[in-house]
């Protein structure tokens, strides 16, 4: 929806990654009547209210009042509230429009910009930074620019005056957001899914309910927009979509781990489908900077080395991780629990594939237990603190010319602030004793 001057609009959670605040300043700048409102207090959030650049008319912090969400022209949530939030399901049949951040930014955007939109439980970072690197190759060739934008951070509408006809978008697009998308119409000329998964089953409930929101991903397309999909995926290969369907499987490129060659042809497939030559994918594929704590060698010494894989906060991914590296592998992994069948697959592989394992977190005990339940004799800690993990694991692991992996395959919240914090905390522990290696792994 487009922002009437004068319009009042609440925004609803702050967020922690930057879409809220620039939800904000875009809306202040539009001319609207901007409400926040935020469960957390004005003390927890004085250091983003410091850094905002703008005030809202109103704040509400502390909790929310109902009035702001009955009386608002649009609400703005962040994509962390559900989607069926009580308050949000009243404004909805009061008339009430509600939309998200990269929404906003999706129908802000200049006529004739080409995009893409990138989904999947595992691999989406990855994917998009690989298509967001081919396409600046092509338009390096034909002018423009490319823009990342959607879940990895930040706002697109802090640019969104930047953005010119010709140019291209990736959106980096979660299953939290696509609820909220698809009310809003949003499409995307080539729609990726990269693959699916049990995952945050403690927000979806079931399986069915988050596969139907991933669906949402093809669900507005139109027959001369492009869907690509995993072939080498069961699931998302026969998902339905109006759109022309391009099949995808694996590409050989020099990044550790089949997944990664998934996530290369995923891109691949999409850079072609944006009009991108040959030579702009292959440049892309060289260029490209991934995202950090992914398979990330962040120090080696006496050929022990340190990998930071703390983005893995899926099964899948801890699993992907353990075929992508090689042994001996001493595994730290664990943390809470997203709802996801955690242990079956991945305690296999974990028995199969590590020399040792050393768990951390809510699940250190479950992840111990299901290990040995495979493997009685297997070498296995219950650490609990990342700090006592890491120490068990460097005595393992001196001089045997394997790696300490830090793949937790759970999401970090129980004993971290994000996945980021726990991956830098490990590069700390990794760094006091070892000296830095820029190298990736
Ligand atoms: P997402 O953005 O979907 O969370 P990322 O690209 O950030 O995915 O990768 C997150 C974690 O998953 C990393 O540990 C990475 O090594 C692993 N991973 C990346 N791609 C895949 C894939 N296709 N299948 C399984 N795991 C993957």
């Amino acid at each position: 929806p487009a922002i009437a001057s004068g319009s009042s609009v609440t925004v609803m959670g702050l967020g922690t990654h930057g879409g809220g605040a620039g939800a904000v300043r875009y809306l202040c700048r539009e001319g609207a009547n901007v409400t926040l409102t935020d469960r957390r207090t004005a003390e927890e959030l004085a250091e983003p209210l410091k850094t905002l650049g703008c005030e809202p008319a109103i704040l509400k912090l502390g909790g929310h009042d109902v009035a702001d969400f009955m009386t608002a022209d649009l609400i703005v949530a962040s994509p962390a509230i559900p989607y069926d939030h009580d308050l949000l399901r009243a404004a909805r049949s009061a008339g009430v429009p509600v939309t998200t951040e990269l929404a906003l930014a999706a129908a802000a955007l200049p006529p004739n910009v080409a995009t893409a939109a990138v989904t999947g439980s595992n691999g989406k970072s990855t994917s998009c930074a690989l298509l967001h690197a081919m396409l600046s190759a092509k338009h390096a060739r034909t002018g423009g620019a490319a823009w990342l934008a959607g879940n990895g951070g930040g706002s697109l509408l802090d640019e969104i005056e930047r953005v010119r006809p010709g140019d291209s978008v990736v959106w980096e697009v979660s299953s939290f957001q696509l609820e909220y998308l698809v009310e809003n119409g949003f499409r995307a000329d080539v729609a990726v899914v990269t693959n699916f998964a049990a995952n945050h089953l403690d927000r979806h409930r079931t399986l069915a309910a988050y596969r139907t929101a991933k669906q949402g991903l093809l669900e507005n397309l139109r027959p001369t927009d492009t869907a690509i999909l995993n072939a080498a995926d069961a699931d998302v290969r026969i998902w339905p979509t109006a759109a022309r369907r391009v099949l995808f499987d694996e590409r050989s490129i020099p990044l550790p781990g089949a997944h990664n060659a998934q996530n290369a042809a995923a891109a691949e497939a999409a850079a072609l489908a944006l009009g991108c030559s040959p030579d702009d994918v292959e440049a892309g594929l060289k260029n490209a900077t991934l995202p950090p704590h992914r398979l990330q060698l962040v120090a080696e010494r006496d050929g022990v080395r340190f990998v930071d894989d703390s983005a893995a906060t899926t099964p899948e991914s801890l699993i992907a991780a353990l075929h992508a590296t090689p042994g001996p592998i001493y595994m730290i992994a664990g943390g809470a629990d997203k709802g996801a069948d955690l242990q079956a697959a991945a305690a296999a592989a974990i028995a199969d594939r590590t020399a040792g394992a050393y768990f951390i977190g809510a699940t250190a005990s479950a992840w111990r237990a299901a290990v040995l339940k495979v493997a009685p004799d297997h070498r296995c800690f219950n650490s609990i603190t990342l700090d006592a993990a890491f120490a068990a694991a460097l005595q393992d692991a001196q001089h045997t010319g394997g790696a300490i992996l830090l793949s937790p395959g759970c999401s970090s919240l129980d004993q971290f602030e994000s996945f980021e914090a726990r991956g830098a905390a490990f590069a700390r522990l990794a760094h006091r004793q070892l000296r830095p290696h820029a190298r990736a792994a």
